[in-house]
This record gives C-alpha cells, sequence and structure tokens, in this order.
C-alpha cells in the first residue's frame, strides 16, 4: 500500500494571475494545491494553477496501463471568487467522461455550491456550459458539521454530519473537517483540516488576522504538521494610506506567524501571494520571517512538501 502524504502547490497567488519576468521563481498562477494521500487525489480550489495539474492528471491516467475505468477526483473550495475558480474551465478531466468528479464547498449567498458552479460557466461567459460537461459530477455544499472521509485507495468520499451519523473510518481513509471562517468578503471561506495516517495539513487563505490571534483557527488548527496560510498583504500595505489593505479580508505574515506559533504546527507555508510581489520581494521576506518561525516557507509553484513517503 502506497502510504504517500503529500502537498505540492500548483498556483500561489490571489487577486489575478502574473505572467512575466517578475514572477517566474514564485510563478504567476492563482490558487490551487494538489494533495496526494495513498492513492487519492484532492485539490483545493481551481485558479489557474489547476489547468497545469489537470493535464498532468490526464497524461498519467492515460499513460497507466493498470488504471481503473474510472478517474477520481475531489476538488474542495475554499469560496468561489475568480482567483479560485478560473482554472475549472480549463481543466481537462472536467471534459473526460471516466472522470468522477466530487467538488466540495460553501453555501453562496444561500445557494448551493452547484447552482453557483453552473453559473460561473456558462454562455456569455464561457462556450461551454458546466452542464454540458462530460465528467460525472458530484456537488456537496459542506459547513461545519460536515465531515467528509475519502478512501485512499480509490479516491471514492462521502460527507458525513459529525452529529448524527456513524461515520465509517478505516486506517487508509483520509478526514476532512470544515472551519467556517467570516473575515474574507462578503460571504467568507472554508478552512480545511485534512488528516491522513495522524498527519495533520491545514489550509487556510482568504483569511484576515484577529487581535491575540484567530482563537477559532488557532484550535482548528492545533499541533498541525503543515498551516497553508494567508499573508497576502505586507504591514505597511495593510495600514498605509491612500488604501489600507484592512478589511479586505487577507493576512499580513505576523497575523499567520501568530497563528501558528500559538497553534503549534510544526511548519508554516504562507501563500496568497500579492500579484505585484516580485520573486526579489519574496524572497527577502521569507528570510526575514525565518528568523521569526522557524520552519517557514514562501509557497511557490512546484514546491512539494512531503509529509508521509
Ligand atoms: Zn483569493
Ligand atoms: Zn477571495
Amino acid at each position: 500500500m502506497n502510504n504517500t502524504f503529500k502537498v505540492v502547490f500548483w498556483g500561489v497567488r490571489g487577486s489575478h494571475p502574473v505572467p512575466g519576468k517578475s514572477s517566474i521563481q514564485f510563478g504567476g498562477n492563482t490558487t490551487s494545491v494538489e494533495i496526494r494521500a495513498g492513492k487519492a487525489i484532492i485539490i483545493i480550489d481551481a485558479g489557474t494553477g489547476i489547468i497545469e495539474l489537470g493535464k498532468k492528471i490526464m497524461k498519467d491516467y492515460f499513460s497507466n496501463p493498470n488504471r481503473g475505468s474510472a478517474l477520481a477526483i475531489n476538488i474542495l473550495f475554499t469560496h468561489l471568487h475568480h482567483d479560485h475558480t478560473q482554472g475549472l474551465p480549463f481543466f481537462q478531466p472536467l471534459y473526460l467522461g471516466n472522470s468522477i468528479i466530487t467538488m466540495f464547498g460553501p453555501l453562496n449567498f444561500g445557494e448551493e455550491l452547484k447552482v453557483v458552479l453552473e453559473r460561473s460557466m456558462t454562455p456569455p461567459n464561457f462556450p461551454i456550459d458546466f452542464f454540458q460537461t462530460n465528467s460525472l459530477k458530484k456537488i456537496y455544499t459542506v459547513k461545519e458539521d460536515n465531515i467528509i472521509i475519502i478512501d485512499s485507495k480509490d479516491s471514492s468520499a462521502k460527507v458525513y454530519n459529525r452529529y448524527h451519523d456513524s461515520i465509517n473510518q478505516d486506517a487508509d481513509s483520509i478526514k476532512i473537517e470544515v472551519m467556517n471562517e467570516y473575515s474574507h468578503p462578503a460571504n467568507g471561506v472554508l478552512i480545511y483540516k485534512i488528516t491522513y495516517k495522524d498527519k495533520i495539513i491545514v489550509f487556510s487563505t482568504d483569511v484576515e488576522g484577529y487581535l491575540f490571534g484567530n482563537s477559532k483557527l488557532i484550535n482548528f488548527a492545533k499541533n498541525a504538521d503543515l498551516l497553508i496560510h494567508d499573508a497576502q498583504y505586507t504591514k505597511d500595505e495593510y495600514i498605509s494610506l491612500p488604501v489600507p489593505k484592512q478589511g479586505f479580508g487577507h493576512s499580513i505574515a505576523e497575523m499567520a506567524i501568530e497563528v501558528a506559533r500559538k497553534a503549534e504546527v510544526k511548519n508554516l507555508i504562507l501563500t496568497h501571494h500579492d500579484p505585484n510581489r516580485t520573486d526579489g520581494e519574496l524572497k527577502k521576506m521569507q528570510s526575514k520571517y525565518r528568523r521569526r518561525f522557524k520552519n517557514l516557507t514562501y509557497a511557490r509553484e512546484g514546491l512539494s512538501f512531503q509529509l508521509l513517503d
């Protein structure tokens, strides 16, 4: 049995993609990360980073002579802003009839995830209707009382209610817990905690910190092996006129570090880099903040973080 547990970053930008020479090292694609746990494929967010990931998944699938009949993929959406969804129409497995794509995400202003995804991919915004794509889709609107269990052997997923259902979990399954966070305008985001074989990853983007640290998140991320946290702005940008970024729903590195320290996480990866941030600036910030939290890394495209071999 393959016990791999790893995260690979395919998109690390916030707001919009950034092609060009100032983003060659850290990358210019918007948010998308791949998590592999056993044989399961879990993707968080579908910014433009998911486009190249989709090509790789297709290539691996078709080059595997022992492939099963179905290609099962799980996508967790933190929320549905452009920079977390704009790659989805170009995600090749969406068009593959053999794909089973299970999607999870928040309620959006009272509307189910399925409705909002269908509406975002339809003419005149895009030539092909989401509904017309060939993959088999299962779409779940989730919140804090849900627990998602994914089978690490075949990627199949089940959604449970943590208060009412007896949760069927064996040693090979992946547990995903959900936290509602309201600091991001205007509908909040979901933060995900993914546990596999006692290793824990918490993915927390598009969140703004609070005075004394986000206590709910500190509790949710307690003792995580890896916390991935928003750090879009610098302290200066956060407070300086004419347009202070306070209240925009993003953090500065100091906020992420406070959560990481109080939660006693082992590793911290900062992501959702501002589109204006150059490679040189990101490198400098990484050196600066490593002095405050030793196991800290600024996410870049291609970065792979292995929790289990
Ligand atoms: Zn974003
Ligand atoms: Zn956002």
